[in-house]
């Protein structure tokens, strides 16, 4: 995923406008087990500042996740906003340059500012940074799963396993008893 800047190159305030759309199916997103299941896609604009360039937009995809309770697969929305600053990198002996731009705005930090060569900026690293923190945390394939049976592990949201929870037996058996005493 790239956006090329040339155009703006040279004007302050030029904005060039681009809509990205990339397959990443094959992407293991943070090793957890998640995959895009359509298109990667990056709606959103560059901005030349004179100083910067900044990249805003919104990503959208949809994920196959697990159920955190029963595991199977769900697919979710994610939707993710991308604020960034870019600027070229210097041609060698730029270092000056660079603490010359950090001294004239104080909004924002040096090392918030990524570099790019030539006049295209890759975007991939901050599309995939952004989407991992929009990432939901868990996921339910539906409200109210029953999740599996922790004795045989039966999908409970498909009906009843049999099974006697552990943690009910003793109450059941005291209360048996009772009963037995009382004859
Ligand atoms: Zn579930
Ligand atoms: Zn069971």
């Amino acid at each position: 995923m790239r956006v090329n800047i040339g155009e703006i190159k040279d004007i302050k305030g030029g904005e060039i406008q681009f809509r990205l759309a990339e397959d990443w199916s094959e992407l293991d997103l943070d090793g957890r087990s998640v995959h895009c299941v359509s298109p990667v896609v990056f709606t959103g604009r560059v901005i030349a500042t004179g100083e910067v360039f900044l990249v805003r937009g919104t990503v959208v995809t949809d994920i196959e996740t697990t159920c955190a309770r029963c595991l199977s697969p769900v697919r979710v929305s994610v939707k993710a906003d991308v604020d960034e600053r870019f600027r070229m990198a210097p041609y060698g002996g730029g270092a000056a340059a660079a603490s010359d731009l950090a001294d004239e705005d104080d909004d924002w930090q040096e090392e918030d500012v990524r570099e790019f060569r030539g006049l295209t900026i890759r975007l991939d690293d901050v599309v995939l940074e952004n989407l991992l923190v929009s990432l939901p945390i868990k996921v339910l394939c539906r409200e109210g799963c029953r999740g599996i049976c922790p004795q045989c592990g039966k999908d409970l949201n498909a009906g009843d396993c049999g099974c006697t929870i552990d943690d009910i037996n003793p109450r059941m058996a005291e209360l048996a008893q009772l009963l037995n005493q009382q004859d």
